[in-house]
């Protein structure tokens, strides 16, 4: 069996081309989580963490995994955690580049965390808005909600922070001071939405349930709930390209095409060349909900 060290983790079948042919490699996957961990790990680490494992590769089914298992790897650890039906149970979470190359041996591709940090699961650190455009939704008007979305939050005295998902859109990131509960930071994600809403009604929709999109941008405020999770920034997506949710500055979203603008071998490039974290302050600001 053919194997690589990297990052002092053991990686298995690195040539395995793991997003169709011609195609990033398992090896160069793990080459890429190592290169871009000092960026992503602030925001990933000491999260409860759902992982998207794809056995057969990005082409093939892949599947999220919440749960720890031992066999996981010696680094990827467990956090104990009350599930909806009051039952204790392991979740997975990582602390440093080794729990993050376990897991990428383990068939990883995404890394998905909760709005919460560990010792505090039941406080959220952050608020998050997740625009999805409908197909044929212009890329200027994700901006625009994007946008929208930042000064509304602004005139409540809270900063945010942006990234393109990978896929079709952008996320909103605001971090908040522990302290309010799911349930309290939901219903102002929930209210700021369909203020939105109500003043676009045309542009913006806020209700997971409704069947017509066409045109218009879902602003899902659902993210906010204990054990809902968003993909974190510099991770791979398992789509085709090999695309990567990207955190961004403000003024770079306008200069982008889709949320899947940027690759593994774009995000590379990046990571390498940044000085500072586009989201340089999200871990320090001070900001309370109102
Ligand atoms: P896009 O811009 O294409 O919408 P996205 O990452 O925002 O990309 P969504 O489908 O909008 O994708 O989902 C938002 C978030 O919800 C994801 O980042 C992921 O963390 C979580 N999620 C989506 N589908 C699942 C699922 N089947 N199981 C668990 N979590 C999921
Ligand atoms: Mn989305």
């Amino acid at each position: 069996m053919s194997a690589t060290v990297v990052g002092g983790v053991t990686i298995t079948h690195p040539e395995r081309e793991v997003f169709g042919e011609g195609g990033p490699t398992k090896g160069e996957v793990a080459a890429y989580y190592e290169a871009v961990a000092p960026w992503m790990l602030p925001e990933l680490r000491d999260r409860p963490l759902s992982v998207v494992r794809c056995p057969q590769g990005a082409t093939g089914q892949c599947f999220f995994q919440k749960h720890h298992a031992d066999s996981l790897g010696p680094d990827v650890k467990a956090v104990t955690l009350e599930e909806k039906d009051g039952e204790a149970a392991e979740y997975i979470y990582v602390d440093d580049v080794r729990g993050v190359l376990e897991l990428v041996q383990m068939n990883t591709l995404e890394f998905h965390p909760w709005g919460s940090r560990i010792d505090a699961p039941d406080q959220p650190d952050r608020l998050i808005f997740d625009l999805d455009p409908a197909s044929g939704v212009a890329w200027k008007a994700v901006v625009a909600g994007a946008r929208e979305i930042r000064e509304r939050l602004a005139a409540h005295g809270l900063e945010s922070f942006v990234r393109s998902s990978g896929g079709k859109g952008l996320h909103v990131v605001a971090p908040i001071r522990r302290g309010p509960s799911w349930v309290q930071v939901k219903a102002f994600c929930e209210t700021l939405a369909d203020e939105l809403v109500a003043d676009k009604p045309r542009a913006y929709i806020a209700e997971a349930s409704k069947a017509k999109r066409e045109g218009m941008i879902f602003i899902d405020w659902l993210r906010n709930t204990r054990g809902a999770t968003s993909v974190t920034g510099w991770s791979l997506r398992a789509r085709p390209g090999a695309p990567v949710a990207m955190p961004l500055h403000w003024d770079e979203i306008a200069r982008l095409k889709t949320g899947g603008a940027f690759d593994l071998k774009r995000a590379l490039k990046r990571a390498k060349g940044l000085e500072a974290d586009p989201w340089e302050g999200v871990a320090t600001l001070k900001q309370k909900l109102p």
